[in-house]
C-alpha cells in the first residue's frame, strides 16, 4: 500500500529515457574484454534504479544514527557476483558523503554522478567472480520525494527516524543495486543512543550497550527486495508472540498509538494464520508490525516481515499487508511496471478476508466498483478508468488507484473464468512459483493460461489488463 494521489504527465517520457539509458550502457552482452557495468537495470519507469553487470548476494550495514543532530554514519558491506567481465560497476546512493570504498579489501577509485557511485576496482573482475565491496560514508540522510509527491528514503520522526524505501528511497541510507530485480540476503546493525531502539527486517540477532548507545542487529536470511528494507528508530512499546503455525511475531509500537493498536494487532497471527490457508505457506521466517505516529510517515508499506503502519492500522489494511509478504515481498515485480502483481493481489486479498468473514462477496466488492459507486467521491470512481493496471502511463502512476483496484478486479475476472476452487489453487500456486523471486505480468498471464489450458483468457487480458477505458461489460 501507499499513498494513491494520481496526477498526470507526460506520456512517453519514460521510453525515451528508458532508451537513452541502454544506449548509454551499450548491449549486456559485453564479455571477454570487459566493461564498465550499466548504470541502471532497464526499468521502464526508473532507469537509473538499480544497475547492471553484478548481483548482490548479501548487503551487511553496519549503521549508527544521532537523531538530534541527524547524522547518519555507515559501513555498507556487500558482496556480489560479477555477471560479466568488469573494470567498473555502479551503485546507486543519494546524498551523504563517500568517505573510501575497497574492492576485495583494496582501495578503488570511485566518483559520484547524481545517484551513481561508480566504482573502479584496482583490479578488474572476472564473469562469475564472487567480489566483496566496502563503502564507508556519513551525513545527513536525504527525505527522497516520488514522482507522485509521497515521501520515503530517510524520515525524521518526533523521537528517531524511519527509513521507508518504494520504490527508490533506500538509496537515501545505503549504497546497493536498488531495483527489485536484484534480491540479496540483509544483516542489519544499528546503534543508536541509549533509550532508544532500532527495529529492522528479519529476526533480532543480538544488542548490547556500551558507551551510553545500544547496538541493535537484526537478520534476514530469506531474499529482499531493497525498498522492503526498513530502519525504524524510536521509543516502542515490543510485543512478542507467535502464530498457529510456531512462526514467530515480532511488533513496534510507538506508545501514543499503543492503546488503538492494541486490538488489531492482537488479531495479527490469526490474520496470518487465514493467509497462510489462502496463499500457502508463509515465505519467511518471521512476522509482525512496526506502527508509528501518523504525523510521521503518509502511508502504509509492506516492509519485509513486519509492515509500517501511519497509527493504528484497521484490520482491512492489516490484511492488505500481510497478503504482501506473499505478493510483493516473496513474488515481486520484475520492474516498476509490474506493481499490479504487489497491490491487485493484495487489494484482492482484503476482498476474500471480508468474504470469509462475514462480510460482502468480491463479487459484490467488483459490482459497485463497475457500477462507479464503490468510493464516496465521483473522482475515485471515474480514477479507477484512468489507465490499464499492466500499463501505468509514468513513474506518478504506479500507485495509482487502477493498479489496485483495477488488479483486483482482473483476478476477480480470472476468478470468475475458473470457479472458486481453481482459483484459490491458483493464488497458492502462483505464489510457489516464484517463491522468493520475481515475476512480470507475462508470466502471470501465461501462468493463468497454463493451469486452465480449456478456457480463453485472451479477453480478459485485452480488456481488463491491457485495455484503455472501462470495459463495456462487467
Ligand atoms: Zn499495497
Amino acid at each position: 500500500m501507499r499513498s494513491s494521489r494520481p496526477r498526470s504527465g507526460p506520456r512517453g517520457v519514460a521510453a525515451a529515457l528508458l532508451a537513452a539509458s541502454l544506449a548509454a550502457c551499450g548491449s549486456g552482452a559485453g564479455s571477454g574484454s570487459g566493461g564498465p557495468g550499466g548504470p541502471g537495470a532497464g526499468d521502464p519507469y526508473f532507469p537509473r534504479s538499480g544497475n547492471g553487470g553484478y548481483d548482490v548476494l548479501h548487503y551487511a550495514l553496519d549503521l549508527s544514527y544521532e537523531p538530534r543532530a541527524h547524522r547518519l554514519t555507515g559501513a555498507a558491506t556487500i558482496t556480489a557476483r560479477a555477471t560479466r567481465d568488469l573494470t567498473a560497476f555502479h551503485l546507486d546512493l543519494e546524498g551523504l558523503d563517500v568517505g573510501t570504498v575497497t574492492v576485495g579489501g583494496a582501495d578503488a577509485r570511485w566518483s559520484r554522478d547524481g545517484q551513481e557511485l561508480v566504482v573502479r576496482p584496482r583490479e578488474a573482475l572476472d564473469r562469475d567472480a564472487r567480489f566483496r565491496v566496502v563503502v564507508r560514508y556519513s551525513g545527513a540522510p536525504r527525505t527522497v520525494t516520488d514522482p507522485d509527491g509521497s515521501q520515503e528514503g530517510w524520515l525524521r520522526t518526533a523521537d528517531g527516524a524511519l527509513a521507508l524505501g518504494q520504490p527508490v528511497g533506500s538509496m537515501a541510507w545505503f549504497p546497493g543495486n536498488h531495483h527489485p530485480s536484484d534480491k540479496a540476503t540483509y544483516g542489519i546493525a544499528v546503534t543508536v543512543p541509549k533509550g532508544l531502539r532500532a527495529v529492522s527486517n528479519g529476526e533480532p540477532a543480538g544488542e548490547e550497550t556500551k558507551d551510553g548507545r545500544t547496538t541493535y542487529r537484526w537478520r534476514t536470511t530469506e531474499p529482499m527486495a531493497s525498498y522492503l528494507a526498513t530502519v525504524a528508530i524510536g521509543r516502542y512499546g515490543i510485543g512478542r508472540t507467535t502464530t498457529g503455525s510456531g512462526l514467530p511475531v515480532y511488533t513496534a509500537v510507538d506508545p501514543e498509538q499503543a492503546d488503538a493498536s492494541r486490538a488489531v494487532l492482537d488479531r495479527l497471527p490469526e490474520v496470518v494464520d487465514w493467509a497462510e490457508r489462502t496463499f500457502g505457506p508463509y515465505p519467511f521466517s518471521s512476522a509482525g508490525a512496526i506502527v508509528e505516529r501518523p504525523e510521521d510517515v503518509g502511508y502504509a508499506l509492506e516492509t519485509q516481515n513486519r509492515p509500517v503502519f501511519p497509527g493504528a492500522p484497521d484490520l482491512a489494511l492489516l490484511v492488505h499487508e500481510i497478503a504482501h509478504q506473499w505478493y510483493g515481498n516473496s513474488v515481486s515485480p520484475r520492474t516498476w511496471r509490474d506493481m499490479w502483481l504487489n497491490e491487485g493481489f493484495a487489494t484482492y486479498a482484503q476482498w476474500l478476508w471480508q468474504e470469509d468473514h462475514g462480510g460482502g462477496s468480491a463479487q459484490q466488492t467488483f459490482d459497485a466498483l463497475y457500477a462507479g459507486g464503490y468510493f464516496p467521491d465521483a473522482g475515485t470512481n471515474e480514477a479507477l478508468w484512468a489507465f490499464p493496471p499492466a500499463d501505468p502511463p509514468d513513474a506518478a502512476s504506479i500507485s495509482a488507484t487502477p493498479v489496485y483496484w483495477r488488479g483486483a478486479m482482473v483476478l476477480h475476472k480470472v476468478r470468475q473464468r475458473v470457479g472458486d476452487e481453481a482459483f484459490g489453487a491458483l493464488l497458492k500456486g502462483w505464489a510457489r512459483e516464484h517463491r522468493h523471486g520475481n515475476a512480470d505480468t507475462a508470466a502471470f498471464t501465461a501462468y493463468v493460461e497454463r493451469s486452465a489450458t480449456e478456457e480463453d483468457f485472451d479477453g480478459i487480458w485485452e480488456e481488463w489488463l491491457y485495455g484503455e477505458g472501462r470495459p463495456e461489460r462487467p
